[in-house]
């Protein structure tokens, strides 16, 4: 294996070939380095802008040995990929963040059982197996509660919230996730969504972006503003306080976000812990014209074995990043007209709903 830290020259591989991996590319070229994406899909976006890709499943052990031991260090965009895969590549070539972090935060039950065991909370929570678990955790958590696959689940697919006692019957709940392993949680009265993107490197080196305000349409972030409005400085260091935890009890090396829900009662401002994406993060995409150091080039220089860069922010006031998705992307043409609109394409064919197509950054003065 290659020592660490890696030279200018190297090769990072990137497992995963979406808009993240892609964005994670261009900053690695930034740096000298060569890149190599391993993605299941021929078109995938980053692959229009590697050195070399490969296009293979993420169960063929065959070219993923092949793909590790064609690079210095491995990385990936993506967490969905199976725990076997991730040992595999860690056995022919440094992967970060590791097989571990990997592990613990792809399933949500978990992602929450750790988060707990190391004194921060998360919505209350369930595991559910079967409809008589369902009916038993609906009667110790109460309703509204969040039913949700424990893996594979993003954009809000895969759960749904149940309001109403009378909403059907335990069994078709069930059966309408067909049989997947679930997790039952508490509904959390949140005023609001944000998240911390942090970066920690081997050497136990810490640095946090600004916090972040995060608003979904149709459970997909539409719009991230930073610093997230109307969150006391001291919540906002409590938040970058929790990352911090979070990010050393895993041993973490790269990028990651915490999404967490702002709660606000008579006791004032409470932070819960919703998920860890161990990975760069939508959330973060304003970072490469708002901050010093993009998340993007941060990840890279954790994983490379290098210093982490200055987070901070820049740009005035503040820094607005909007999703372009489906359709919206058709406005490039007139977000290219508009002095201070960072535009960003993913490079993707076809515009379906729902589909992140670009961002779009804006400096607020
Ligand atoms: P997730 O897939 O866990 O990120 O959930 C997607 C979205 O559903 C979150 O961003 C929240 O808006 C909402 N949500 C998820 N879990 C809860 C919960 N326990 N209470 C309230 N809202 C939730």
């Amino acid at each position: 294996m290659t020592p660490m830290p890696l030279a200018p020259g190297s090769t990072l591989g990137i497992v995963g070939g979406g808009q993240l991996g892609r964005m994670i590319a261009l900053a690695a070229a930034n740096y000298g380095l060569k890149v190599h994406v391993y993605a299941p899909d021929a078109d995938s976006p980053a692959f229009d802008v590697a050195a070399r890709t490969t296009c293979g499943a993420y169960d063929d052990a065959e070219a993923l040995t092949r793909f590790a031991q064609s690079v210095d260090a491995v990385t990936y965009e993506f967490e969905n990929i199976p725990r076997e895969t991730a040992d595999l590549l860690a056995r022919n070539a440094a992967l970060h963040p590791s097989a571990d972090a990997l592990s613990i935060t792809q399933d949500r039950l978990s992602e929450k059982s750790f988060i707990n065991g190391i004194g921060i909370p998360t919505a209350p929570f369930r595991q559910v197996d079967t409809p008589d678990d369902l009916a038993r955790a609906l009667e110790a958590l109460g309703l509204p509660a969040v039913l949700k696959t424990r893996r594979f689940g993003y954009d809000g697919k895969g759960q749904r919230i149940i309001r109403e006692p009378a909403e059907g019957d335990r069994n078709a709940i069930f059966a309408e996730f067909g049989g997947a392993p679930l997790i039952l949680e508490g509904f959390v009265p949140f005023e609001r969504e944000v998240s911390v993107v942090a970066a920690r490197s081997a050497d136990g080196s810490f640095a946090a972006f600004d916090l972040c305000e995060n608003e979904h349409r149709d459970h997909i972030l539409a719009l991230t503003r930073v610093p997230a409005p109307g969150v006391s400085a001291e919540t906002a260091a409590a938040a970058v306080e929790i990352a911090r935890r979070i990010a050393e009890a895993l041993d973490y090396v790269g990028v990651l976000a915490v999404e967490m829900f702002l709660v606000r009662d008579e006791a004032g401002e409470r932070l819960i812990v919703n998920e860890i994406a161990p990975r760069v993060h939508n959330s973060g995409h304003w970072t490469i014209e708002g901050a010093l150091t993009s998340q993007f080039a941060q990840h890279v220089r954790a994983v490379c074995g290098w210093p982490l860069g200055d987070p901070g922010r820049v740009g005035g006031l503040a820094v607005e990043m909007r999703n372009l998705i489906g359709a919206e992307a058709e406005g490039w043409a007139a977000l290219l007209g508009e002095p201070g609109a960072h535009l960003h394409l993913y490079g993707k064919g076809e515009a379906r709903p729902g589909r992140k197509m670009g961002h779009v950054t804006r400096l607020i003065d």
